[in-house]
């Protein structure tokens, strides 16, 4: 093994190759393994934003379709005197309804006229006057709804104080409030106290959301057109209300129950007096960004101006859970969370690279083998030509030279003459065989090794491939030890194929074993642990053997050992190849054994045909 040699040359190479290959495949693995947590969190965090921003425009959308039905009404009334209020609400209300825009929205709405405080500041009995708005188009005096009892006290308290200003339906779930300011010529001197931007509200319009109808209609139309459609689908949702988390506005999909385990959540239901009033502003336009964002009533926004809004005055609502608004709207991952399932993803991509970077080594790896089996066969082929123009050199040289003797009349003795005849005979029988090997060899390559497929004889087969190998049998001078059971079970196959596998074998022992004196030849009827009968032909010899290293190279097409080539005894390197492909086409066996300078034995195991079938046979197998 030195560098000069080739073969070395070429080995080390490709094992340095797959080395390498094998250090850069485990480099990745390492990288693409400790990049998964990296990847997961930024990929989950873009999911989230993108979620977030998916839920903001839910939010969006409901406020806008719930504005739309109140600035109907408030856009009716405005710049008109408050006398007139009454008709121009009606007039809105109605035109708001025929337009199809969700008309079952709104459970109640009432109008409520703050009442005078009771003499001493103490909260009147009943605060200002209460009207609903009959779905058939009039406000009619109505009591205070029992369970407003909330927003009347609050009322109550701000009559009682003197001080109109601020929310007063703030902590319901489903109702809200829109404050009336009296027309700049109506609207007077300011309180005593009060700066003058910041009027009191003359009258406020109390609207009660139908939530049945929010939950079986409108939320789910929503969700459809900006979520679903846009292809986010894999989110549960569920919409509660902050003031009372009892109630629950919507669900899809299972109880979400503590919010923190929400992947995103956003508020809604914030109705915002600036877009109510505000005409210039197409509806579900974004309202919480920078200068566009105006005062939402009922939750706590900075006081409108007096006799309408200013824009630009309230802070931009905030994103996300934190935001403003009565609900919150939570979302949460089919599989528990988007972290979990945006890992898992992660993972089935890593574990198919990791797959893949197996097939890549497996494959470098396969293709190194063949590499290296089809240089080995390169090999043995070069060798087989150059074997085979000696193996046919030598009895051509014998037959050429005993012909020319012959005709130049250099022989005239007769039994020289039978003498010549016979070597030109015997090797003219060689060259035969060589030939015919080559050939059977060529013919195994293209199909299958057998001609016929018919009952026989095994017996008869070993007893013909023996009388075959006479002559060489008696070249080596050896014993021949014969055992071959008289009631050997049938066998199917192609008689000739079977014998010259056999005698291969004889010949081999012949050829290589010569030393020994002695080679055995034996057929058995043998019955496997399934209870198979098979017939088992063995070849041995006491001849100087098989070296381990080369014992499981024997049956590689045109390999021939060290010694038969520094020997130069005569042969193929395709003897023992076709015994094994000829077997096994008979669904047999061939194993070597050797034990250098005690034993070398071949064993052959053909089945035997199946008892329930050798009746049929029994008339060809004779
Ligand atoms: P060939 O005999 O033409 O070389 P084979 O395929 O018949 O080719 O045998 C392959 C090799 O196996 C032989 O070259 C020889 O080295 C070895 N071999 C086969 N039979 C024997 C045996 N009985 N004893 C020792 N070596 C054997």
């Amino acid at each position: 093994m030195n560098w000069s040699d080739p073969d070395f040359r070429r080995r080390s190479v490709s094992w340095f190759l797959l080395g390498a290959l094998s250090v850069l495949c485990l480099a990745l693995a390492v990288l693409e393994y400790s990049s998964l947590r990296e990847v997961s969190d930024a990929e989950s965090y873009r999911r989230r934003e993108a979620l977030e921003g998916s839920l903001r425009s839910v939010g969006n959308q409901f406020d806008a379709v719930v504005t739309r039905g109140v600035r109907a009404m408030v856009r009716e009334a405005s710049g008109l005197p408050q006398e007139e209020w009454e008709t121009a609400y009606l007039r809105g209300y109605m035109r708001w309804r025929e337009s199809g825009n969700y008309p079952g929205l709104f459970r109640r709405v009432y109008r409520v006229l703050p009442g005078e405080p009771s003499p001493g500041g103490t909260a009147p009995e009943s605060p200002g006057i209460v009207h609903r708005l009959d779905p058939n188009g009039a406000f009619v005096a109505a009591e205070w709804p029992a369970e407003w009892s909330r927003i009347r006290d609050n009322l109550a308290g701000r009559i009682a104080r003197g001080r109109l200003f601020g929310p007063i339906a703030e902590r319901e779930s489903a109702v809200f409030e829109i404050p009336r300011f009296a027309p700049r010529s109506q609207s007077g001197p300011p309180a005593a106290g009060r700066r003058r931007e910041f009027a009191d509200p003359v009258e406020w319009l109390l609207f009660e959301l139908d939530l049945d109808y929010v939950r079986k209609e409108v939320i789910p139309q929503i969700v459809q057109t900006q979520l679903t459609d846009r292809g986010v689908r894999e989110f549960e949702l569920e919409i509660r209300s902050l003031a009372d988390p009892a109630v629950e506005i919507f669900r899809s999909g299972a109880e979400i129950g503590d919010a923190r385990g929400a992947d995103a959540r956003v508020r809604l239901f914030e109705i915002r007096f600036d877009d109510v009033i505000n005409v210039r502003r197409p509806p579900g336009s974004p309202r919480n960004e920078g200068a566009a964002s105006g005062g939402a009533f009922g939750n706590g926004a900075e006081p409108p101006p007096a006799g309408g809004a200013k824009r630009g005055g309230g802070p931009p609502r905030p994103e996300g859970g934190e935001g403003r608004g009565r609900w919150e709207l939570l979302a949460r991952h089919q599989s528990g969370s988007l972290e979990a399932a945006v890992r898992r993803a992660h993972l089935r991509n890593a574990a198919l690279t990791g797959a893949i970077i197996l097939l890549i080594l497996g494959s470098a790896l396969a293709l190194m083998r063949f590499n290296r089996n089809a240089q080995r066969l390169a090999e043995l082929q070069v060798e087989f030509i150059s074997g085979i123009s000696h193996e046919l050199r030598t009895p051509l040289s014998v037959i050429a030279s005993a012909a020319f003797n012959l005709k130049k009349g250099v022989v005239k003795d007769p039994a020289q003459m039978k003498k010549y005849g016979e070597m030109i005979h015997a090797e003219s029988e060689r060259l035969t065989a060589i030939v015919e090997q080559v050939l059977r060899f060529a013919r195994t390559r293209s199909g299958s090794a057998l001609a016929v497929r018919e009952p026989m004889s095994a017996g008869s087969i070993v007893e013909e491939a023996i009388e075959a190998s006479s002559r060489a049998l008696n070249e080596s001078a050896c014993t021949l030890e014969k055992a071959i059971e008289p009631e050997l079970p049938p066998v199917s196959g192609d008689a000739v194929a079977l014998k010259q596998a056999v005698q291969n074998l004889i010949g081999n022992a012949a050829k290589y074993g010569w030393e020994g004196g002695w080679i055995g030849v034996s057929a058995i009827r043998a019955v496997d642990a399934k209870g198979r009968e098979w017939v088992e032909i063995r070849v041995a010899d006491r001849g100087p053997g098989i070296p381990a290293a080369e014992i499981d190279r024997i049956f590689t097409p045109f390999y021939r050992g060290k010694r038969a080539v520094d020997d130069q005894v005569h042969g193929t390197g395709l003897g023992l190849n076709l015994a094994k492909k000829i077997v096994e086409a008979h669904e047999g066996t061939i194993t070597a054994m050797s034990e250098p300078g005690r034993q070398t034995e071949f064993t052959v195991r053909i089945p035997a045909i199946p008892v329930e079938q050798r009746d049929e046979f029994a008339h060809t197998a004779g």
